[in-house]
């Protein structure tokens, strides 16, 4: 049973215009380990969802017109209360999502570090003075917050996913409406509770909690108000929402699927390529888009990688994410185990071998083990489709532009990661490979000084560093003469 000690945390309601907004239709949300409902959260419609985006739309005039520091000094009291709740955010998380409590602890950080590092950011918005040819003359070039902001989130992150695009937007000026996955809106209606102790205006951070998200994204999409939409998710209900935002011209950033590449090359150091592994295979129980699907290992260090890393993926204890020690927690739900389980089976009917893992057991929750696959065949379905699970499929290669052919035949371009004690290689490989992100010697490339995103069909624009606060900007230029 989920206990806080800040129960008021706890909030089953929209938060819309500074206030709690009820619905008289309901949806459950189940801990994810033991099935057992946590919450019946308000499912908001259409009509609710206008009223958030004109909230939005009022509140944004006061808003951009503070000053940068005093948007950042609100900013960084929500920062603190964030942190000073971790503990309390980090097991609604684990119930609402699944992932063990070291890893929701990390992520209520993670996110925490959005907000400190877009409030510090959007004090250096600079200008610039452009000579002319012509005397008396001169080019001015402000940027202005592009307005009100609509974004749509998935579940596998319920907090850092929202931070990383509020952040930017309301240290840029705009206004925020999100509209969290329905599996986890809790991380979302508690992050709406401590901006509201923040003092953060009223209509400035809007939660519009629904499980109908065909409906309330067709007005986020639609509506004339709503200036910039940003969402994570499927490439699929990217290109759709991508789609609807046409007919009014928005701004639209997409954070879509990956299928990463992981390369071992011989003169890797094996046992840190192992670490990197985990985190970049593991991380969310491999339920994310920057998850390492396809192993690339150099045959002469094959039988070395698959051996250690079997061994330490047959050392994790699966298990409810709220006890000690558990480093693999449920899959999210029946249809993300369904699809594990069947591409699983697809890799085997082709010949893979499995060294671990492999069975998902019975009982409640959508557990499923953490599993090697080697000798996985070229044509398996895991390897053109995001696996989104703990499942690591090896296979070896022999030279460095074959595996660079292959890493790159996909029509994702998110991340890639490639091990190798030889640093010309490292950047000579990285250069070639058509992904947004590498880890070159590292299984991790999140960072909010950083600028995340992808290329091809993972994605647009970039959420991190200066172009992260980019994407809520407009550019104004003034010409003046004298
Ligand atoms: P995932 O497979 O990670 O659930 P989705 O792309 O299906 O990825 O979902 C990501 C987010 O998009 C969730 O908040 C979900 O509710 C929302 N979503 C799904 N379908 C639609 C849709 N047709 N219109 C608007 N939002 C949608």
């Amino acid at each position: 049973m989920l206990k806080l000690k800040d129960e008021t945390l706890l909030r089953p309601d929209a938060y819309v215009d500074g206030a709690w907004t009820a619905s008289p239709s309901r949806f459950a949300v189940t801990d994810k380990a033991t099935g057992e409902t946590i919450a019946q959260v308000a499912d908001l419609d259409a009509a609710a969802t206008q009223r958030a985006v004109e909230a939005a739309a009022a509140a944004g005039p006061a808003w951009r017109t503070k000053t940068a520091k005093e948007r950042a000094g609100l900013m960084r009291k929500w920062f603190e209360l964030i942190l000073a709740n971790q503990e309390d955010l980090a097991r609604l998380m684990t119930a609402e999502q699944g992932k063990p409590l070291a890893e929701t602890r990390g992520e209520v950080a993670y996110g925490a570090a959005f907000i400190e590092w877009f409030a510090e950011e959007g004090k250096r918005v600079y200008g610039d003075v452009i000579p002319t040819f012509a005397a008396g003359k001169r080019i001015l070039v402000l940027k202005e917050p592009v307005g009100v902001v609509a974004a749509i989130t998935p579940w596998n992150f319920p907090n850092a996913m929202i931070t990383r695009k509020a952040a930017p937007a309301l240290a840029a000026g705009c206004t925020f409406i999100i509209k969290p996955a329905a599996e986890t809106p809790l991380s979302a209606t508690a992050l709406a509770e401590l901006a509201h102790r923040a003092g953060i205006p009223k209509g400035v951070f809007n939660v519009v909690t629904s499980d109908k998200a065909a409906e309330v994204g067709k007005v986020l999409t639609t509506h004339p108000l709503v200036r910039k939409f940003s969402f994570t998710g499927s490439t699929e209900i990217g290109a759709l929402l991508m789609a609807q935002c046409t007919s009014t011209i928005k701004k639209v950033s997409l954070e879509l699927g990956g299928n990463a590449p992981f390369i071992v090359f011989d003169d890797a150091d094996i046992d840190s390529a192992i670490d990197g592994a985990m985190i970049a295979k593991m991380r969310n129980m491999g339920e994310a888009c920057t998850a390492a699907n396809r192993f690339y290992v150099h045959e002469k260090v094959q039988d070395e990688f698959a051996k250690k890393l079997t061994a330490k993926m047959a050392g994790l204890k699966m298990g409810n994410g709220l006890d000690d020690g558990v480093a693999l927690g449920p899959l999210v739900n029946k249809d993300g185990r369904d699809k594990v389980i069947e591409l699983v089976d697809d890799a085997v009917k082709k010949g893979a071998k499995i060294l671990t893992g492999g069975k998902a057991p019975d009982g409640p929750g959508y557990f499923y083990p953490a599993t090697v696959l080697s000798n996985v065949s070229d044509d398996a379905k895991m390897l053109n489709d995001e696996i989104f699970g703990p499942v690591a499929s090896l296979q070896s290669f022999k030279s460095e532009d074959e595996v660079i052919t292959r890493a790159n035949n996909t029509e994702y371009g998110l991340v890639a990661y490639l091990y190798t004690k030889d640093l010309s290689r490292g950047m000579r490989v990285s250069e070639k490979l058509d992904f947004g992100m590498i880890g070159l010697n590292r299984g991790l490339v999140s960072d909010p000084a950083a600028p995340f995103g992808g290329v091809k069909q993972s994605g647009l624009g970039r959420e991190g560093a200066h172009e992260g606060l980019m994407e809520f900007m407009e550019t104004q230029y003034i010409s003046v003469t004298w």
